[in-house]
């Protein structure tokens, strides 16, 4: 008798073989994509690139930017800081099926952050070498893989003989690392569905909550004076650095508030506060006349990012209160990308039943699952329009490090785990 066990072992089998076949395919189709320096704001010729990929296969595809939707209208955008809205180029291929299945939103992210010194990294970041079975590179493991990974799935699936029975958008956006916009433009744009995978990597475990961040800027007067009388002067620099450790302070006070935090309990310090960027004064010999910083706080499910601006513009004024400069020539505060909501995938939904199920078939053990100190897209699905949205990928080393790489094997793995989820979910019939 043909079990709905059997008959899941069996097609495994058969899509397991398409993605060996493709694999050296998807490989090459990797290596191309990280060979795109995909930094903010200069994404445009990889989206145009993917989308010829996806129209030769056949898909709808929809190519727009963010200016094509009104999105500072939408209370979820986030400040994008000069950077070029019609540029910002979002593609959504879509898939029709008969309508008779499930339908699903997969999405991945193509901006990449800053790869830093190049003579830092032991291989160049956008050469997009293989060796020993890792493929190199900025964007390699996040996320690049996990795209080449939901696109080559739906390959599969074809090349094995079968066609998915609901509606599929593969969806590739901009914006994942600053603000969530291009995320967020595609829900405007109107695109729904009743499910939504982000293959992030997350070492082939299941993300049940991540935090939400706010992005904020610093900018800090001085007042320049000659070294030699410096004390009649003013380093905002050194302001800087008072402001600075005061927002430590302050991240380690929200740590101890969430050691019994329902969902971040078992993670120590989830609350990261970061000083990514920092620039100020002019000359070796003057007390410095200015300095700016970019800062990143994270918040846990239950603060809104709202209250969490609060705290930070209380952080910052508290700061400035025992400083005898900084009390009468206060900082400005800029609100500079990110005021992502934190977000727990609620157990239990059918969608996560489906993934833990071909999750055990292709690795042979129980799905893990993961509490996440970083932001993904999957908020604004959750949280805004109410799509459980998974998020669960393939292993690699090295996000926003030097030396990034992913696991080829791993990503063959998760390739062939999508193919199974969306022949679980979306249905399939014989071609
Ligand atoms: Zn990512």
């Amino acid at each position: 008798m043909e079990t709905e066990l059997t008959k899941t072992n069996s097609l495994a089998e058969e899509l397991r073989a398409a993605v060996d076949r493709n694999f050296d395919d998807q490989v090459a189709f990797l290596a191309r994509l990280v060979q795109f320096r995909s930094l903010r704001g200069q994404e445009a010729p990889l989206q145009a690139w993917m989308a010829e990929r996806l129209a030769e296969r056949g898909y709808k595809v929809d190519a727009f930017s963010l200016a094509d939707v009104d999105l500072m209208s939408h209370p979820k955008a986030a400040p994008m800081d000069g950077i070029d809205l019609a540029g910002s180029r979002q593609v959504v291929a879509t898939y029709d099926g008969d309508g008779k299945g499930r339908s699903l939103i997969m999405q991945g992210h193509i901006d990449v952050v800053p790869e830093g010194p190049v003579d830092f990294w032991d291989i160049p970041p956008f050469d997009g070498v293989v060796r020993d079975g890792w493929l190199h590179g900025r964007g390699a493991q996040d996320m690049k893989a996990g795209v080449s990974a939901m696109i080559y799935a739906l390959d599969a699936i074809r090349a094995a003989g079968y066609a998915p029975q609901g509606r599929i958008h593969l969806q590739t956006v901009t914006e994942e690392e600053s603000t969530g916009n291009g995320a967020l433009s595609t829900l405007m744009r109107g695109y729904r569905a009743d499910a939504c995978l982000i293959p992030e990597p997350i070492g082939h475990k299941l993300l049940r909550a991540q935090v939400g961040a706010i992005w904020f800027r610093v900018r800090v007067r001085g007042t320049p004076a000659h070294v030699a009388y410096s004390e009649t002067g003013t380093s905002a620099i050194l302001s800087a650095m008072h402001v600075i450790r005061a927002f430590q302070d302050y991240t380690k006070r929200l740590n101890e508030q969430a050691v019994d935090h329902p969902w971040f309990k078992t993670v120590k310090s989830p609350i990261k506060f970061n000083v990514g960027i920092i620039k100020g004064g002019d000359w070796a010999s003057s007390t410095a006349a200015w300095c700016e910083f970019d800062c990143r706080l994270g918040l846990l499910p239950g603060t809104s990012p709202q209250e969490a601006m609060r705290g930070i513009e209380k952080c910052l004024a508290d700061a400035q209160s025992t400083d005898s400069f900084l009390s009468s020539n206060p900082a400005e505060l800029i609100w500079s990308g990110f005021q992502a909501d934190p977000s727990v995938l609620e157990p239990g939904s059918e969608a996560e039943q489906v993934l833990a199920s071909v999750h055990q078939v292709v690795f042979n053990e129980p799905m893990q699952l993961q509490i996440g100190t970083a932001v993904t897209d999957t908020r604004y699905y959750k949280v805004d329009y109410g799509i459980p949205a998974l998020c669960y990928g393939h292993y690699g080393i090295g996000p926003h490090a030097f030396n990034e790489r992913v696991d080829l094997e791993s990503v063959r793995k998760i390739t062939l785990s999508i193919a199974l989820f969306v022949s679980n979910w979306c249905g399939l019939k014989k071609l």
